[in-house]
């Protein structure tokens, strides 16, 4: 559903990704881990096209989207739920979930009824969104607000999902919610790029996963294989 390929790509002149490749099979979630700084989220940005990648290629259901626009990506079925969870303060929490539509409804049917359905379902994922509906977006905990942005993504109906480090800055109990949800998306077939620094709880609802060292894939393997890893063990899940 998703290959990237000998992808480059940085910001000015430091190259960040230096040949990253990765395959994300359709209903797979697929974990990418490593240190800080391995270049984790700059591989979430050039796949989505929030960076632009200076080489390689990023496959998307069977096309070629590198240098493509963001918005245009997002259309062809790539959601990108970043780190930061960055939703809209001041806009209610159905809104957000509506502005995760936005690209794929048609704007003559009014946003709001042709999202019915797919609010309905976000709402019987995660019922206190449906509590809150009305709040702005900002009033909201931290572990709400990225049940709201996996909720906006979820929201664009895409064919791939992209999760950057959900669980960063919450409280375990919430940390723990989160990947409960997660473990939920993967049951409803969602195929899904997770990038977490909880390699330990990011391998246990993974299918496959890449360990990422100074802009490149390192090692990979099933999360069994990564297990016994020696290296991994030490550096990652000791
Ligand atoms: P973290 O878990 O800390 O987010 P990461 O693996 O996601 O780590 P990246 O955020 O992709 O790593 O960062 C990789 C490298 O790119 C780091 O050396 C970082 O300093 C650099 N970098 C990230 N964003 C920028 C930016 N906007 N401008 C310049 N350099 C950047």
């Amino acid at each position: 559903m998703l290959v990237v390929d000998d992808l480059h790509a940085g910001y000015g002149a430091s190259e960040v990704l230096v040949g990253t490749s990765l395959t994300v099979k359709p209903g797979a979630v697929v974990a990418l881990i490593g240190a800080n700084g391995a270049g984790k989220t700059t591989t979430m940005r050039a796949i989505s096209g929030l960076l632009r990648p200076s080489h390689g290629r990023v496959v998307l259901d069977g096309r070629e989207v590198q240098g493509l626009d963001a918005s245009r990506i997002a259309r062809l079925g790539l959601a990108h739920s970043p780190e930061g969870r960055k939703v809209f303060g001041p806009l209610s929490v159905e809104d957000n979930l509506l502005l995760g539509a936005y690209g794929r409804l048609p704007k003559f049917l009014g946003y709001k009824a042709g999202a019915r359905a797919d609010l309905d379902r976000i709402y019987e994922l995660f019922p206190r969104l449906k509590d809150r509906a009305r709040q702005s977006a900002g009033t909201l905990s931290g572990g709400e607000q990225q049940m709201l942005a996996i909720g906006r993504a979820l929201m664009a109906r895409p064919k791939v999902m992209l999760l950057d480090e959900p669980s960063m800055g919450l409280a375990p109990v919430i940390v723990q919610e989160v990947f409960r949800t997660i473990r939920r998306l993967k049951e409803e077939g969602i195929t899904l790029l997770l990038v977490e620094q909880f390699a330990k709880s990011a391998l246990e609802v993974a299918d496959y996963a890449y360990v990422m060292e100074r802009g490149h894939i390192a090692v990979e393997g099933t999360p069994e294989e990564l297990g016994r890893n020696e290296r991994v063990l030490a550096a990652y899940l000791g």
